[in-house]
């Protein structure tokens, strides 16, 4: 074992009290200690004499403490220490605030350092809450580029930064180097135990650069590694090849009610190439809400089916599941028998329900040849005859752990296929920014829908502060009385279903009885049985309702082209990307959609993020903003991306990342089973199991 990994329960200068709060800074081992970076650094380097000091600058001085004493103000309920350091140019007042214990530390006489600002008051200069240690110690927390950790509760900087010095002093010598040495010739990175110890001890800011900059590489690096490695795995597995066949396509496209748009083809054609081949498939399909990624995927659905195999389609949600279950059933009418949905609360064909033995039993042999579904999915009951194609739609809603164990579960295989790997196409209607892609998907192929059917309206978006709020219910009477529809959407007050669904149906009382009282008002949450949801979605889809009251459990998929009011409330707790996918589900019929964004912030960013929906439609350049704007930690959950913080914080960084999968690429082509580099690779086993890229 690698004595990095030794926990700091076993190190004897830690105290045992300091291990629980340790953890929840993530800090568990010598390793995590030695990466708990510093979020910040003070120059405390100049040493100035006491006479030079000057008002509101930061400083270190040293001297002796002349005089020191604790004194109470009961007006106030504070307790003041105060003290004065001389030295040979002159004396100056030093005053701590609630820090009465400073008083055994600092013993009149001693000779001290201290860092601290330069505050004034009617009795002249002092010096204000300094940190301050003795003159005869190395420089730790004063007289130096001083770090600054994020603290918790009860662990300080000052306590990090000496338990720090003390792990580096055992430990430093045996932090590895993951980055081969001709790569950090190349990229001129400073080496790894330098920059550790940079970080912790910085000799100056130009160093700390450097050490951040080596550490944001190294760890592009080894995700861009895995992504290179996982790719390559991917291309050497097998996979059942699916042939092209021209007239079953061409047939099914023909009795469709629309044209395909140029994308949709294009898309299409990819696709179908794809899975002609013997290797699986792993391609991202990106369109925008409302672009037609359904169709697209059945095409591939159809021809996998005729060809004998089956289809797994996985979506996030349960009202999403069931519209595509509508949609196939309606498309595939004549093979409606073999398309099946399953659910936590159903399994069934067309209508008929089944016991869920019996309809495991008809997955099993392959009878059900286009299986739609939540997660259920991916239960271990489910055993597939001859899985040959998955889909995952909206794939950015499932985290991580999701995705790899739908394509973990696909591949146990029963039958001729053991050895085959399903070929996976994964939707997204989230526009993934060119730096993200490169950093998460580096290792997908990419096809893009940049192209919304014909005949689609520009959705009026407008921002609607309190004040309007009246005139745009007015306008909403009207347009009701026209025969439209609307939605009305609630943030995700909580995490938790049981408040926000509590928050909507409060909303959907007060729109009832106070807004609307003449119409007839939906309500739906995540926290509503599925078969009540399906009702409601059913008979708002049959005009039962004149306004649907959701909490954001419809942000994917629902289709109701008479509903062309879209009203989002607390607009701006959602990001850019999400509220582009809310407009997204108004504006598909021949009438003039609304998208009115209700806000009570009257900040100026949110007005920025908010005016930037108003001027583009294009999800591409709203999810590039988000990003600005947001930085990539709210852009892309951690959850999600399986990534820590600390690698979070450099995705905007296109060049690093480019780099980063550059370095990753030749060194496989160099050395693919990575022989030279032994230690790279146990690395690598690590980050897979704790990131699984696809
Ligand atoms: P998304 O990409 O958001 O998943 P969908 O697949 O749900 O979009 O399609 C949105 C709507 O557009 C559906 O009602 C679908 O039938 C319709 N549609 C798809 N392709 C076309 C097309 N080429 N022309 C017209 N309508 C289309
Ligand atoms: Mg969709």
């Amino acid at each position: 074992m690698n004595n990095l990994q030794i926990p700091l329960s076993q190190i004897s200068f830690i105290e045992k009290k300091y291990l629980p709060k340790l953890k929840q800074l993530g800090v568990e081992t010598v390793r995590d200690f030695l990466h708990f970076f510093p979020h910040r650094y003070d120059d405390f380097s100049r040493l100035t004499k006491i006479a030079n000091l000057e008002q509101n600058e930061t400083a270190t001085v040293e001297g002796k403490i002349a005089e020191i004493k604790n004194i109470h103000t009961w007006k106030k309920r504070m307790a003041i220490t105060e003290a004065l350091i001389e030295d040979e140019s002159g004396s100056v007042r030093v005053v701590w605030f609630n820090q009465p214990y400073i008083i055994q530390n600092i013993k009149k006489e001693t000779l001290v350092r201290m860092s601290g600002k330069v505050n004034w008051d009617k009795k002249g200069i002092f010096l204000s809450n300094p940190a301050y240690e003795h003159a005869l110690r190395a420089p730790t927390n004063t007289g130096r580029l001083v770090p600054v950790y994020s603290e918790t509760r009860g662990v300080t900087s000052r306590w990090l930064r000496w338990k720090a010095s003390q792990l580096l002093k055992k430990y430093l010598d045996q932090i590895p180097e993951v980055i081969p040495n001709a790569i950090l010739k190349r990229q001129k990175l400073i080496g790894a135990k330098e920059a550790v110890r940079e970080l912790h001890f910085p000799s100056n800011l130009e160093k700390v650069k450097e050490a951040q900059k080596r550490m944001a590489f190294e760890e592009m690096f080894l995700i861009q590694l895995a992504s290179v490695r996982a790719r390559k795995d991917w291309e050497m597995s097998q996979a059942t090849k699916i042939d092209f066949d021209e007239k079953l396509v061409k047939d099914f496209v023909k009795s469709l009610p629309f044209k395909l748009t140029d994308a949709q083809r294009k898309s299409t054609f990819q696709i179908l190439k794809d899975i002609e081949k013997p290797h699986p498939m792993n391609r991202l399909l990106e369109g925008d809400v409302g672009s037609g990624k359904t169709v697209v995927a059945a095409i591939a659905a159809l021809e996998t089916m005729m060809a004998g195999y089956q289809t797994a389609i996985m979506a996030p949600t349960e009202v999403l599941a069931i519209q595509h279950f509508e949609t196939f059933k309606k498309i595939f009418k004549n093979f409606s028998q073999k398309v099946g949905i399953l659910t936590a609360s159903q399994c069934r064909t067309v209508w008929k329900k089944n016991t869920k033995k019996n309809f495991l039993g008809k997955i099993r042999r392959g009878e059900i040849k286009i299986l739609i579904g939540t997660h259920a999915l991916i239960q271990e009951s489910v055993e597939f005859k001859n899985l040959a194609l998955v889909v995952i739609d909206e794939q950015h809603r499932f985290g991580v752990e999701q995705r790899a164990k739908l394509q973990k579960a696909t591949a146990n295989l029963k039958d001729n296929l053991k050895n085959s790997v399903p070929h996976l196409l994964s939707m997204t209607a989230t526009p993934i920014p060119r730096t993200l892609a490169l950093a998460f998907f580096g290792n997908l192929d990419l096809s893009i829908l940049d192209e919304l059917p014909k005949g689609r309206k520009k959705i009026i978006t407008e921002i609607v502060t309190p004040a309007n709020r009246e005139k745009v219910y007015e306008f909403i009477r009207a347009e009701i009385k026209k025969g439209r529809q609307a939605f009305f959407i609630f943030p995700l007050i909580e995490e938790s279903e049981k408040i926000s669904g509590k928050a909507a149906t409060e909303e959907h009382e007060r729109l009832s009885n106070d807004i609307f009282p003449h119409l007839k008002i939906g309500l739906l949450h995540g926290r509503m049985k599925p078969k009540d949801k399906e009702d409601v979605m059913q008979k708002f889809k049959d005009k039962a309702f004149d306004i649907l009251v959701s909490t954001s459990v419809i942000e994917v998929g629902v289709d109701v082209p008479n509903s062309t009011i879209m009203v989002i409330e607390g607009s701006e707790r959602f990001g850019l990307a999400q509220l582009h996918q809310f407009r997204g589900r108004v504006g598909r019929s021949e009438h003039q959609s609304y998208c009115f964004l209700f806000t009570d912030s009257a900040s100026a960013n949110t007005n920025k993020r908010l005016k930037a929906l108003i001027e583009s439609e294009d999800g591409f350049k709203l999810a590039e903003k988000d990003l600005e704007i947001r930085g990539p930690g709210q852009f892309i959950g951690k959850r999600q991306s399986g990534l820590a913080d600390s690698a979070m914080r450099h995705l905007s960084d296109v060049k690093l990342i480019q780099q980063a999968r550059i370095e990753a690429q030749s060194l496989f082509e160099f050395d693919p089973k990575l022989k030279q580099f032994p230690f790279l690779k146990n690395t690598l086993e690590k980050i897979d199991k704790n990131i699984h890229l696809e």
